[in-house]
């Protein structure tokens, strides 16, 4: 059974006609002799009816701590309501189509609400209506724990359904389709020339997804990659060749381009906080026992005689300050940051690169308030009014466009 798999997020279901679109295609899969298996996200994006966000506002609306349990449970009808719209419109065209809820889909997951994890798939029920030759479409984005609640997988889970689904009915081929051409050296809304990247590794591209680069989900790429599955991200709206993302050794290495570096992403609402603190001082070991205790995880971290730098997520300030202000350590803050990112597993060992990002960023006169790197990748701290032209000015430098 050649079974296929292809997600679509939510602006790409988002319209009559771009439903029509992927129920035309889905059709001509069929009659092709293949087994689709549709994954959809809920349909549009904030303020439309029934997106995710503003499903969760309808409870955000009645009270501020809400259960994650509720929330899954009015998350998970946005995808409902997407797949069964879906499956309609795919039967309209004269093909047999059913819509399968997570649950019905078979993904059993742990009850980690709003962030669960898959521990099982019981593909039984989806493969049942491929041979009964049905299209069919599943929810992404939910599954149900072992005792029958509703969860949901966290934002950009829908991807993650796929390469799950994927994986377990050993698809022949994974394809995410979205609003862009494919996987590209930068977020095109920012780099209106950005290039699309015709193959990338796991790791590479694993780390954009990390670093903010929201075309793909980075626990869907971890799944293909467990499971050595080749993923390809596509374009809904036009008939561009997208990217293919596999093992390194797999990656055509012809049509990478000789560049150093891959991709600029960016992550946003990061805060950078500077506590005066020495570092004979015991307070230093009871901070970071406090910060592992409320959950609040560091990312970039640099220690001076009298001070220590960290950067934590901006929702976690709240915390943050408590934690600060009970062991009376001054502190100061710069809110809302942003962790510019440059990727490019070729850059290791390769000397000259940093200087390339710091003189760049300081002829254009954005400051960087604290830098890192590993083998793979540099990062630099900005103002969060200096994102874009960061962005912009090291794509610049490293010639991505070209
Ligand atoms: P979907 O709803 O289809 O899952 P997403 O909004 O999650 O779509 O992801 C697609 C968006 O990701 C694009 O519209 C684009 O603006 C953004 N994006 C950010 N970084 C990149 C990148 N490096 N390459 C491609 N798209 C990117
Ligand atoms: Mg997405």
């Amino acid at each position: 059974m050649d079974i296929i798999v292809r997600k679509y997020g939510g602006t790409s279901v988002s319209t009559k006609e771009s439903r029509d679109l992927i129920a035309k295609d889905a059709v001509e899969l069929k009659r092709s002799g293949k087994y689709p298996v549709i994954v959809v996200s809920a349909i549009g994006r904030s303020g439309d009816p029934y997106a995710t966000d503003t499903l969760i506002s309808k409870l955000t609306d009645v009270a501020q701590d809400v259960s994650t349990r509720e929330l899954d449970m009015i998350m998970s009808c946005g995808e409902m309501i997407s797949a069964s719209i879906m499956a309609t419109t795919i039967a309209s065209k004269g093909e047999k189509a059913i819509a399968l809820t997570g649950f019905q889909a078979g993904i059993i997951t742990d009850d980690n609400f709003s962030s669960a994890n898959v521990i099982e798939v019981d593909t039984n029920k989806i493969i049942t209506h491929l041979k009964k030759d049905e299209i069919v479409v599943v929810t992404g984005f939910q599954g149900i724990s072992k005792s029958g609640d509703i969860t949901t997988l966290g934002r950009g889970g829908s991807d993650n359904t796929a390469a799950i689904l994927g994986s377990a009915l050993k698809a022949e081929s994974i394809e995410i389709y979205t609003d862009v051409d494919g996987v590209m050296t930068a977020d095109p809304r920012i780099v209106p020339d950005a290039k699309v990247l015709s193959n990338i590794s796991y790791d590479e591209v694993y780390q954009m997804a990390i670093d903010g680069a929201k075309v793909v989900d980075h626990k869907a790429i971890e799944v293909a990659k467990d499971n050595g599955r080749i993923l390809k991200i596509k374009n809904t709206f036009s008939s561009s060749e997208g990217t293919i993302i596999s093992s390194d050794e797999l990656v055509d290495k012809s049509n990478i381009d000789k560049n150093l570096i891959t991709a600029v992403t960016a992550r946003t609402n990061v805060s950078q906080y500077t506590v005066n603190i020495d570092s004979k001082d015991e307070k230093n070991e009871t901070l970071l026992v406090d910060m592992e205790k409320r959950g609040i995880s560091i990312d970039l971290i640099n220690f001076f005689d009298d001070r220590k730098v960290y950067t934590i997520n901006t929702k976690d300030m709240n915390k943050m300050n408590l934690i600060l202000e009970k062991l009376s350590l001054k502190y100061f803050v710069i809110e809302d940051c942003s962790k510019i990112a440059v990727i490019g597993h070729r850059i290791n060992g390769i000397p000259g690169v940093m200087k390339r990002i710091v003189l760049a960023l300081h002829k254009r006169k954005v400051e960087i308030l604290q830098s890192s790197d590993s083998n793979t990748t540099i990062w630099c701290l900005v103002k969060s009014g200096d994102t874009k032209s960061a962005i912009k000015i090291l794509h610049d430098e490293f010639e991505l466009s070209k």
